[in-house]
């Protein structure tokens, strides 16, 4: 079979490669479309300690395939249920990941398929619900978030995670505000439940871009007595400064937020399914993967998501 393998930052090559032998309990699905993402964007571009530990890694893993005639998607992970986090009721510390969606099948491991696998509703269109995972993991920073009605929620990032945290916000009755983005980004923002802004002020910011300037900019945002969720991943090295009087005297909460749950998937694939807000118009590309490491060398500047057909 055919697929993206990626030997180094910025090496990308679709070859062919033995197609996935499951063992018990795992399914092989064939894959329909996998979507890009910003995570891949910047694997691609300076590594990953987890997902380029052992070159040539496999690579992708927000797709839609099929399985025995079913369309199915599934998270990229699932957690353990035996860890302190899963007992706890916290985030599972031993997740065990896919990875490899960029390909004619796509291997998915047994404690994934038997928690975050699910059959994609009638009339929910491939490439929509291949946004299951980064959708749960909105779902996820808003449910860490604790938006209550009424709440200003200023997103950092109007990328499509930015749009998709704009989206589950407004559906928690927050009243987002998406700040940064170029301004032909506008329309799209209005279009995912929020406004664009400069956040000032907000109850709650939602830290989406991920730059220890964003971290720290979050935290000058927020009100007195505001929330803060951290949703961008920073290099494990990585010490943003923070505002200690402010963190001390103005009573700020900060927290993290990281991943999904199978709880916030499951809600994620309803949500699309919904047709709420205009998932497909996160889809902005559309490439075979044969294609792909010419979008990953140059993305084109208004990328969102590109459709990856196999
Ligand atoms: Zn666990």
């Amino acid at each position: 079979m055919r697929a993206a393998r990626l030997y180094a930052p910025g090496d990308l090559r679709v070859e062919d490669v033995p197609k996935p032998a499951p063992g018990p309990g795992d399914v092989l699905v064939r894959v329909e479309v996998a979507l890009t993402d910003g995570t891949d964007l910047k694997t691609y571009r300076r590594g990953h300690p987890l997902l380029l530990a052992d070159p040539p890694a496999p690579f992708g893993h927000e797709f839609c395939g099929i399985v025995d005639g079913r369309r199915v998607v599934a998270a990229n992970s699932a957690p353990c249920g035996a860890c302190e986090g899963c007992v706890r009721g916290e985030q599972c510390r031993e997740l065990v990941f896919l990875s490899g969606a960029y390909g004619d099948w796509l291997l998915i491991p047994e404690r994934i398929a038997g928690v975050n696998m699910h059959d994609v509703p009638p009339g929910v269109a491939p490439e929509v619900a291949a946004m299951v995972e980064p959708l749960g993991c909105c779902l996820r920073g808003v449910e860490r978030a604790g938006v209550r009605t009424g709440d200003r929620v200023a997103i950092l990032g109007a990328g499509p995670i930015g749009l998709m945290l704009a989206a589950c916000a407004a559906d928690a009755g927050g009243r987002p505000v998406v700040v940064g983005g170029r301004p032909e980004r506008r329309a799209l923002i209005e279009e995912f439940g929020a406004e664009a802004g400069d956040g000032r002020g907000a109850d709650i910011v939602i830290e989406a871009a991920g730059t220890e300037e964003a971290w720290f900019e979050a935290e000058e945002l927020v009100r007195p007595g505001g929330t803060v969720v951290m949703f961008g991943g920073l290099p494990r090295d990585a010490r943003p400064p923070i505002d200690a009087y402010r963190l001390h005297y103005e009573e700020l909460t900060i927290r993290g937020s990281f991943h999904h749950t199978p709880a916030t998937v499951r809600a994620a694939l309803g949500f699309l399914a919904s047709g709420a807000y205009p998932w497909e118009t996160l889809v902005t590309h559309r490439v075979l993967l044969d294609d792909l490491p010419a979008l990953f060398a140059d993305p084109p500047r208004d990328l969102l998501k590109a459709a990856v057909t196999p």
